[in-house]
């Protein structure tokens, strides 16, 4: 008879506690990073107004964060590591609305079960503080000592008992590269809070305490920025959207600049992604994304902040309500911004003559790498004077953007973009093997300010981007000096090309780099869609690209001409050969 009470048979078995305790503690924390966002929302929680963060090896070696807020009790410290132990609510109800960034209690209970944690803190009620020591998340030493107001929690070795997951993190810049933009992120949500970053010996952040928004984009970007970006700020009821997005007709060229945060919390939510670029739609130049510091404020009862063990998600309780809210927030400072209207006809469409008319010093066609010769005879000669046929011959262009060709039994249609990215690319790739970049020095210095992050990718790529002639000097701070570029560009396109390559290449592994930058180089020095080309400079283009071998894709891989046979001709006109 079978027994209810277990037998040899039962394969279920409760884990053993430290086990289960590291299980919970990888969910929450995944990397350095996550260690460094948990330690700093304690802090702003407990009402810091400064906080400094400093990390060894990335963070892999050691997290420390600092701050001045209320600091504990030596009970509470205790406590604080413990699983499930929060101040922060006590009932199922608290859970509905939630004002703080923390409410778990596992935060802290999860970096200790996989590092060597210290924490010291006084709430300065008794003039003595406590330092708790602890090792996988097991108490190891407790003593009173003495500590100003506020918390300091030291984390060391993380995932020291976990080795799988210690395998898999990441270079220690890339590791500190994800702090850096949490960083980033927390201190444009909190403006009031000093912030400081240190990495090794080197200060990656210092941001003092301003009063506004605006300030804190200018501390942590510099004035570039906030000159290409709008005022956002709009109310519905007790709702609210502020911030800043791009001003028409600015924009990205990807989405990595779309920062949300709700109740101050940064948050990924396709919702506000897909709000945003809809609220964009038709006003940034093609292929362009908005860049944007989106703030919103809404009634914590209508946002679930439980639904994402990092708290790196929320929930709506109305999620059309919000995105409307956002749409509106758009569009009304979309229309107040002086710089709008004066950018657009009633279309909202910018025409591409004015583009061209506008652009500070058009790149030569040829790329700067001008053929000493010319184009040959045979392009100079339009097909309706020669007397034979000669193919490739250019018929004319499509919607200022296609170049429509008459091969000799096809009809093509070239991406003008995509066509002269690929043979500069070539162009660049010889150029570049010779090690030769034809380099100019500006007769004055491009200053230009970069973000903390890009600051890192800078010191990062310093020899790469010297390869290719950029020479850059600092100037203090996160200030720079642009005394040397490819001679390709203009002095005001070089920097933003140099800006273009810090993003491109942040994420690429060493070996493609190169080729990463050589793209971008390309790509911005290209012609645009919706430029207009003479006949000359199409013929060149089509030329050009018949000599190079990979003439079918770009790049970046896009396609650049699509082929419509005589076949297909001759079948859609029902025209068949007698
Ligand atoms: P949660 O933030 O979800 O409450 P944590 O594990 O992150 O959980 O922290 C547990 C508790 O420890 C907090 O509720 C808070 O009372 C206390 N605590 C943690 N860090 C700090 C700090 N920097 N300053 C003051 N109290 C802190
Ligand atoms: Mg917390």
């Amino acid at each position: 008879m079978a027994s209810i009470m277990g037998s040899e048979m039962d394969k279920i078995r409760r884990l053993p506690p430290e086990l289960a305790e590291k299980i919970a503690a990888g969910e929450v924390i995944e990397r350095p990073f996550s260690a460094v966002k948990e330690l700093v929302e304690n802090s702003l929680d407990a009402g810091a107004t400064e906080i400094r963060v400093e990390l060894q090896a990335g963070g892999k070696r050691l997290i420390k964060v600092v701050d001045n807020g209320s600091g504990m009790s030596p009970g509470d410290a205790r406590l604080s590591i413990e699983r499930h132990s929060t101040s922060k609510i006590s009932t199922a109800a608290d859970l509905e609305r939630i004002s703080t960034l923390g409410f778990r209690g596992e935060a802290l209970a999860s970096i200790a079960a996989v590092s060597e944690l210290v924490i010291r803190t006084s709430d300065g009620s008794s003039g003595a503080g406590i330092e708790v020591s602890s090792k996988g998340g097991v108490e190891t030493e407790v003593k009173e000592i003495a500590f100003p107001r506020g918390t300091s929690v030291e984390v060391r070795d993380l995932f020291f008992n976990l080795p799988a997951r210690r395998k898999f993190l990441r270079s220690e810049q890339s590791e500190l590269g994800l702090s850096v933009r949490y960083l980033t992120s927390a201190a444009l949500a909190f403006p009031e809070v000093r912030f400081v970053l240190v990495h090794g010996r080197k200060e990656i952040i210092n941001c003092l305490p301003v009063g506004s928004l605006r300030e804190r984009i200018f501390e942590l970007f510099g004035n570039d920025v906030l000159e290409r970006l709008m005022e956002i700020d709009f109310r519905d009821g007790e709702s609210r959207i502020f911030g800043f997005g791009s001003r028409p007709p600015e924009g990205k060229t990807d989405k990595a600049h779309q920062l949300f945060f709700v109740n101050r919390r940064p948050v990924r939510d396709r919702i506000l992604q897909a709000a945003l670029n809809q609220g964009y739609h038709g006003f940034l130049t093609k292929d362009l994304f908005p860049e944007a510091f989106l703030f919103l404020i809404l009634p914590p009862e209508e946002v679930d902040v439980n639904v994402h063990p990092a708290k790196a998600e929320v929930r709506f309780g109305d999620s059309q309500r919000v995105f409307h809210l956002v749409l509106k927030g758009i569009e009304a400072s979309r229309l107040k911004d002086r710089g709008f209207d004066s950018a657009y006809g009633s279309s909202g469409e910018r025409s591409g003559a004015a583009r061209v008319a506008e652009a500070p010093s058009p790149p030569t066609f040829s790329g700067g790498v001008r053929s000493e010769t010319g184009p040959p005879e045979l392009f100079r000669t339009y097909p309706e004077e020669s007397k034979e046929e000669h193919y490739p011959r250019v018929l004319g262009q499509f919607l200022n953007t296609y170049i429509i060709v008459a091969g000799e039994d096809e009809l093509l249609i070239v991406d003008q973009h995509n066509a002269h990215e690929r043979v500069l690319f070539e162009k660049y790739r010889e150029i570049d093997s010779a090690k030769k970049w034809p380099e100019q020095t500006p007769l004055i210095p491009v200053l230009f300010d970069l973000s903390p992050e890009k600051a890192l990718r800078l010191e990062e790529n310093r020899a790469l981007l010297e390869e290719s002639g950029f020479r850059v000097d600092p100037m203090g701070g996160r200030t720079y000096a642009l005394n040397g570029f490819p001679d390709i560009f203009g002095a005001e396109e070089a920097k933003e090309t140099l800006l273009a390559l810090l993003e491109e290449i942040g994420e690429s592994g060493a070996g493609e780099k190169r080729e990463r930058v050589l793209a971008t180089l390309a790509c911005r020095s290209a012609v645009k869609a919706n430029e207009p080309l003479s006949r000359e400079k199409m013929d060149f283009l089509v030329q050009e690209l018949w000599r190079v071998s990979n003439r079918l894709v770009c790049p970046h891989g896009r396609p650049i001409v699509i082929r419509i046979g005589k076949n297909e001709i001759d079948k859609g006109l029902k025209r068949t050969r007698s």
